[in-house]
């Protein structure tokens, strides 16, 4: 489920907030305050915060400031006035992702935080290559297929890596020769193939289908295994 954290010291516009976005199915942890908001945001991970430019204690641009001092990536949505519109550069000069004017509808909101979190989502799957039912992690330099775990050896992983990158693509073993080793490629050896072999083994021995395909007189390719 969604958390979200909701900074305003409107009751009025808080519980409009809360109720809709509980109607949604998120999860809604609510501060009428700045004091409150940090401690909120203190206590757990939310996916996105919500909060009111005009609080009582804390003006909602500095505490956004404040905010992104150790938290630079949960996004943050703010709320101002019409009569505050200038606020909004401060805002996202302070690290806000997006602003809303008040009054708004339910609905404006929801789009902008779904976009928010999308955009989001994004940034945490960087890390991550996937194929088909394979996934290569470049934090961990693991490679995962169908949930199973697999464990690679440095020059694995960037063979993989290189595969990952150029799906549905011929690499020649000239090109891997390059990419992998730095390397240019001596047709007297076999040290391509048998890395490619190494690496076959690991992540296609024990499933169903084939991934990375020779290609005779051209090279190796990850594709799609079309019997
Ligand atoms: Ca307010």
């Amino acid at each position: 489920m969604n958390s979200i954290c909701l900074i305003e010291d409107e009751q009025k516009v808080a519980s409009f907030i809360r109720k809709g976005l509980e109607e949604h199915g998120y999860d809604v942890a609510a501060a009428e305050n700045g004091m409150e908001g940090k401690k909120l945001l203190g206590s757990k991970k939310f996916d996105v915060v919500i909060m009111d430019i005009m609080l009582p204690d804390i003006n909602g641009i500095e505490l956004c400031r404040s905010i992104r001092t150790n938290d630079t990536e949960t996004p943050i949505l703010m709320l101002t006035a019409l009569n505050q519109v200038h606020d909004k550069v401060s805002g996202l000069k302070a690290g806000a992702d997006d602003y809303l004017v008040k009054p708004f509808h339910f609905s404006e909101l929801l789009a902008r935080l779904e976009a928010l979190m999308r955009r989001n989502k994004g940034k945490e799957d960087d890390h991550l290559l996937v194929f088909e039912d394979l996934k290569l992690d470049s934090w961990t330099k693991t490679a995962e297929r169908s949930s199973k775990k697999i464990a690679l050896t440095a020059k694995e992983y960037t063979l993989l890596e290189l595969f990952m990158r150029n799906p549905n693509k011929i690499l020649s073993r000239e090109y891997i020769a390059e990419q992998v080793w730095e390397i240019g490629f001596d047709t007297g050896t076999n040290f391509i193939d048998v890395y490619v072999n190494y690496l076959r083994k690991k992540i296609e021995k024990d499933f169903k289908s084939k991934l990375i395909h020779t290609v005779i007189g051209m090279g190796y390719i990850l594709k799609h295994d079309g019997k």
